[in-house]
């Protein structure tokens, strides 16, 4: 067999599978089919961690709680931005203050700690900013953001630096069953393996003797009632917390502070909501939002509850981890430890003694105090040039970037790892310095760097005769 465990896709559920297999002796592989892990659907969300407490789903909520524990202890492990900022949920008529009692009452039956059933005074004292009509609040202190994509590769680097061949631009086609395991076959090769474990959306293996769900069905078509304006932080009362208010039977709106600024309101509406009734929804959470503040919009089916671990040929050695869950990124360490050791019960995998559960070293100038930074630069000189002016970021670390485990190698690869083109200036100033310093490390002509997949070339072609191109 080419390897005991093939992981299908690099979004946060398979990099955190290949993190946790990566734990015992075993030979592994991850296939992506883009440039980079985290791609898809971990890398654009509202990046709220959940402790548990809002589902009413026993199972989900257990894992919920496992997956906020494991998120929170994987952050500080690997330098990931973390921050417990905290959630309302507001109450203003009997029902929905029956609604936040229930949910208060699971929370304790659950053992979550530190979620508190408020009054308004309360509530007011936590997030001064409100100003929506409300009763009581539903106030867990657990809540938090996250960047999930840095999480991702966080999990996608110690994984390979622990041994699991990470292969991307390759397309997983089909897999099919072979005596003792399975045959996997991209776009590229042929593989032979032992287990399976696939969290693509596509289900690709075919085995006709068992009745799985046809492609018709496992794909369910949700209408886009799910609509998120990205807002600046140019807002006078920008709220602070995660803050859930319902409307009426059919709208919520939600506000989600993000990591790195500004806010994401998302708005549940029947129907997909243009930019003007958007706006009148989102000011009544957050008055003073206007048009101009909003950056970007995009939309998506709301479901609520679609997460599939379909485990029925689990004694064959196929696992498929699929859904569209809303808290699948808080589930994802929880289900991938679940299943981790399961599958290493099921093939007697014993634990790698040095397993190295710590990610390289990397600076981030902009957070170095005076003395760190010169202690740095005089180690490593390219630490002392500044290439994004705006986010402070220095050739130094982007170089870093490139040549990590898992090292970026398309120009949002860099943006995501470092930060850099991300400032006010969008990149103008660096991003052809990026683009050249990618092509030298990569050793390419600057007109074959790509923004992030195969036809998305930065520079098109030469125009005229520079040294410096
Ligand atoms: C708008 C929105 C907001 C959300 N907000 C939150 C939140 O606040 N908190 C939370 O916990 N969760 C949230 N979620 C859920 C969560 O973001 C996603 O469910 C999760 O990121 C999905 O991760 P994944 O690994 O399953 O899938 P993906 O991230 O989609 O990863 C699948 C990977 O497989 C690759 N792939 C696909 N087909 C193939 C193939 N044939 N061969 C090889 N590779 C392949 C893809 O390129 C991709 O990289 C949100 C989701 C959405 C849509």
């Amino acid at each position: 067999m080419d390897y005991d465990v093939l992981v299908v896709g690099g979004g946060i559920i398979g990099c955190s599978v290949a993190y946790e297999m990566s734990k015992y002796n075993l030979n592994i592989a991850l296939i992506e089919k883009h440039y980079d892990i985290a791609d898809d659907i971990s890398f654009i969300n509202t990046s709220v961690v959940y402790d548990g407490s809002e589902t009413s789903d026993t199972v989900m909520a257990s894992l919920e709680k496992i997956g906020s524990e494991l998120i929170e202890e994987a952050c500080s492990k690997f330098k990931v931005t973390y921050k417990k900022i905290g959630s309302l949920r507001l109450g203003d008529n009997d029902e929905d203050i029956l609604n936040l009692q229930d949910m208060y009452k699971r929370a304790k039956i659950r053992g979550i700690d530190k979620v508190h059933l408020i009054s308004q005074e309360e509530a007011l004292n936590i997030e001064p900013n409100l100003n929506i009509p409300f009763k009581k609040a539903l106030y867990s202190e657990n809540v938090a953001i996250i960047t999930p994509y840095d999480l991702a590769i966080a999990y996608g680097e110690v994984a390979a630096d622990n041994g699991v061949n990470v292969r991307f631009e390759e397309e997983v086609l089909n897999i099919s069953n072979i005596s003792k395991g399975f045959k996997v076959t991209t776009n590229k090769n042929k593989f032979t393996c032992r287990v399976v474990i696939n969290t693509i959306a596509k289900e690709v293996y075919i085995d006709e003797n068992i009745d799985k769900l046809s492609e018709e069905n496992s794909i369910i078509k949700f209408s886009k009632n799910m609509s998120y304006y990205l807002v600046d932080d140019n807002i006078d009362k920008a709220l602070e917390k995660i803050v859930v208010k319902v409307l009426d039977d059919n709208t919520f709106v939600l506000n989600m502070p993000n990591i790195s600024g500004g806010s994401i309101l998302g708005i549940k509406n029947p129907r997909a909501v243009n930019i003007d009734d958007g706006i009148e929804y989102a000011n009544m959470l957050v008055p003073g939002i206007h048009k101009s503040n909003v950056s970007n919009i995009f939309s998506d089916a709301y479901k609520k509850d679609l997460m599939v671990i379909d485990d029925t040929c689990m004694d064959k050695g196929y696992i498929r981890v699929t859904g569209t869950h809303y808290g699948k990124i808080t589930l994802a360490p929880a289900i991938a430890k679940t299943i981790s050791d399961a599958i290493a019960l099921n093939l007697k995998a014993t634990e790698k003694k040095d397993f190295i559960d710590r990610r390289r070293e990397f600076y981030r100038f902009r957070d170095m105090t005076m003395d760190e930074r010169n202690e740095i630069i005089s180690l490593d000189k390219r630490y002392g040039n500044i290439i994004c002016l705006c986010n402070q970021v220095t050739e130094g670390e982007i170089v870093d970037s490139i040549r990590r485990p898992l090292g970026a190698r398309t120009l949002q690869g860099i943006k995501r790892r470092t930060g850099a083109a991300l400032g006010n200036c969008h990149g103008s100033f660096c991003v052809r310095k990026m683009v050249n310093i990618l092509a030298r490390e990569m050793d390419k002509k600057p007109t074959e760097i790509v923004e992030d997949s195969k036809d998305s070339k930065v520079w098109i072609g030469r125009i005229k005769e520079f040294d410096e191109v």
